[in-house]
């Protein structure tokens, strides 16, 4: 572990691992658990088709199914995880959907059947901005008294126009004003950003890693671009693939150790790109996966030096 920490380290950035080796002391995985929630902007509260580029199915683990209760789920990922690692401890990951979109006891509920398993040492909690309420946050404030509890918000973009574009529903302002009550009460919060996302020039990109460096945010999770199967954005893309500029992976190389220069130097990185099913994704197609992405940006930051 400690020359993964080095090598990271080293790479000029600050990865999540390290944060989970500090905060744990031991060997922690996330599970990712759908909870049978659903999003306000897919049932008619805010909008009924969903983010522009949204198909859930596209970032949802094969072992990770609705029709399976929490507790089955998580058996199900120790299970797949526990086999290589016996002594691992796990995170839920609550990540379909938006997953503190529901009354307050059914969110206890939930969240108090993933606790209920031994191996789990918290929870990490995927919801929309505009998606929390202060009562949401007292639960979640009171859960993290006891466990480790992350909130991890749906930012995509700090671009109101392109908000707009993409159909999300929220503003900059909201993410920045849930971002900031959650942090407030002691619950840690990652970011999750989409890089590419169109009509956003590169400058306009690079002035995220600005606007998300004044936030308290403790971690923040980057994407490329992927136009996903089964979206209104493939559907826009296969009409138009003129109108949509898709980054290359050297464009996106080049892009994120710029980034990362622009980036508060204590923020977290979770990850870098998103990787769909292959048979789930439109364009671009790198067919790269996650650690080779990381190795290549690791040489560029390496060359950059
Ligand atoms: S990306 Fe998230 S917020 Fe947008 S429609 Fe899909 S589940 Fe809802």
């Amino acid at each position: 572990m400690e020359a993964v920490t080095d090598r990271k380290q080293s790479a000029m950035y600050n990865d999540f691992s390290i944060f989970l080796q500090r905060r744990f002391g031991v060997k922690v995985q996330k599970i990712s658990v759908n909870g049978g929630f659903t999003c306000p902007n897919r049932d008619g509260t805010k909008a009924w088709h969903g983010c522009t580029y949204c198909n859930n199915a596209a970032f949802s683990p094969a072992y990770c199914g609705s029709e399976a209760s929490i507790s089955a789920q998580i058996d199900a990922g120790i299970r797949f995880f526990g086999h290589k690692y016996p002594d691992m401890h796990y995170l839920a990951y609550f990540q379909s959907y938006s997953n503190t979109y529901a009354p307050l006891d059914t969110l206890r509920r939930r969240y108090e059947e993933a606790l209920a398993n031994g191996k789990v040492l918290g929870l990490v909690i995927a919801t929309r901005p505009d998606c929390i309420s202060e009562a949401t946050l007292d639960l979640l404030a009171g859960l993290a008294e006891r466990c480790f509890v992350m909130v991890e918000y749906g930012v995509e973009t700090t671009n109101d126009s392109t908000l707009q574009r993409i159909n999300r529903g929220h503003t900059f302002a909201e993410s920045r004003q849930a971002i900031c009550s959650t942090v407030v009460r002691n619950i840690p919060v990652c970011a999750h950003l989409i890089l590419g996302l169109p009509g956003e020039s590169r400058s306009d990109i690079l002035n995220h890693a600005d606007a998300i460096s004044q936030l308290p945010v403790t971690a923040l999770k980057l994407h490329q671009l992927q136009i996903h199967t089964d979206t209104a954005m493939a559907a826009a893309y296969t009409a138009n693939p003129a109108s949509f500029h898709l980054l290359t992976v050297d464009e996106y190389i080049a892009l994120v150790a710029d980034f990362l220069a622009r980036l508060r130097k204590d923020i977290y990185i979770e990850r870098f790109v998103s990787q769909a099913p292959p048979e789930m994704v439109v364009a671009p197609k790198w067919g790269l996966k996650n650690h080779e992405f990381t190795a290549l940006l690791t040489r560029e930051l390496r060359r950059r030096r």
